[in-house]
């Protein structure tokens, strides 16, 4: 009863404190248009960055597998899990990464948590930037290993911690490659020559780069040409890939060791055939068609643009990546402007701390190659007009106004 008590108790503060999470049931999707509650609403919020989720050759590829292999997995892949579409999609991995294998896990949560806990341990550590995802956070905690951060990107601080690592077993830098709340990229030259220089193994989360960051859509590591220098690539079938699974690249040896000691892909049942099926698709079709993410970072550019065009603030750095995080600060205010853009039809989701840091809690805007001009535009015109009405309007044109 107690106990009870005490979550109510924490449930209604977060209500007070507008950390109060929801989840909004949709009844459908098509394109970057999204149903609930029998309304329409243009979404800028999902990862879906080249909008294959709701391809039909993806579905095909689903049903099909479905229809052989039938829905679950039944079992772990080391038990009975493991099929011949499994490894395919490995392979096919293996070969868009440029690495010598792969492994795919039932979700980049658990890539991240397995992968960093199976390589560090008691006597080692690792070490990450402040604004990494909580699936690398997680996987830090997890591992048992000391676990250090430092500042957003700060190079200084992080030499600083490898200065005073040498008497560890092993040192481990994780990294996401586009920071996914703040849309920026890592300094990732600068990272791989400090692992160097201190004898450390890097890992790069590239669940928001994949797909979408480099020439070939690679990832933040092709775009600086160090696929030879980071150890752990992790990237996500779920973002720009439009479906579900994570997965971990690098050589063979790191593989075969997580498929004997990474406890998040032991100890689950396998990925869906069909997930990895749509998974396959998926990637064929965005090396197909590289006139998704050429969409894509055209309307990149053009929300940029919009922004400055209407002296809208965005974080400085947002170009880097479709993501586009407006910097509120207080919760409760971040949420107001969230529903007065959703009374709009437009849904543009509120991230709050525990997700951010204390006091910046912000509007995360992505685009996708599915939204028009049209679409960008009416997103920036309803934020004008928040700025010019009423009382959230000028919470709005506070953060919102470029000085
Ligand atoms: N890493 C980053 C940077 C993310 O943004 C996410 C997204 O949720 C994940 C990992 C987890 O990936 P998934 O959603 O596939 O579990």
């Amino acid at each position: 009863m107690e106990g009870l008590f005490l979550i109510e108790k924490e449930l209604q503060e977060l209500h007070q404190e507008g950390l109060y999470r929801r989840l909004l049931p949709l009844e459908g999707m098509e394109g970057p248009f999204v149903r609930i509650r029998g309304k329409k609403y243009l979404c800028f919020c999902s990862n879906n960055y080249l909008g294959l989720s709701g391809h039909p050759r993806i579905k095909r590829a689903a049903q099909e597998a479905i229809e052989r292999y039938g829905w679950g997995a039944g079992a772990s892949r080391l038990v009975s899990g493991n099929t011949t579409i499994h490894e395919a999609l490995e392979a096919e991995l293996a070969r868009f990464k440029g690495t010598e294998a792969t492994l795919v896990f039932p979700s980049g949560y658990m890539a991240n948590v397995g992968t960093i806990a199976a390589l560090v341990g008691k006597g080692g550590i690792v070490i990450g930037d402040r604004l990494n995802h909580a699936s690398l956070m997680d996987g830090c905690r997890l591992s048992g290993a000391d676990f250090r951060v430092y500042a957003h990107k700060d190079m200084d601080e992080l030499e600083g911690i490898l200065r005073r690592a040498s008497q560890y077993r092993e040192r481990l830098i994780v990294t996401d490659g586009v920071f996914s709340m703040d849309g920026d990229l890592a300094p990732l030259p600068n990272i791989v020559e400090l692992a160097r220089k201190y004898k450390a193994r890097l890992m790069v989360d590239d669940a928001h780069g994949t797909g979408v960051i480099g020439k070939k859509g690679k990832g933040t590591v092709e775009h600086y040409g160090l696929e030879r220098e980071v150890d752990v690539q992790m990237g996500t079938l779920s973002k720009a890939l439009g479906g579900i699974g994570g997965f971990v690249a690098g050589s063979k040896t790191l593989v075969e060791y997580l498929k004997n000691r990474s406890r998040s892909f032991i100890y689950t049942t396998a990925l869906p055939v069909a997930a990895c099926a749509a998974a396959m698709e998926a990637l064929r079709i965005m090396e197909e068609e590289p006139s998704r993410r050429e969409a894509l970072w055209r309307n990149v550019r053009y929300l940029k643009e919009g922004f400055k065009v209407q002296g809208l603030k965005s974080s400085k750095e947002a170009v880097e990546s479709p993501i586009f995080p407006i910097i509120i600060g207080d919760a409760r205010e971040a949420v107001a402007l969230s529903r007065s853009l959703f009374e709009k039809g437009l849904w543009v989701t509120a991230i709050r701390p525990p997700t951010v840091p204390e006091g910046t809690s912000r509007l995360r805007v992505t685009v996708t190659s599915e939204h028009t001009r049209e679409h960008i535009q009416s997103l920036l015109k309803a934020l004008v007009r928040l700025r010019r009405t009423g009382a959230e309007g000028q919470a709005l044109s506070h953060h919102l106004l470029d000085p």
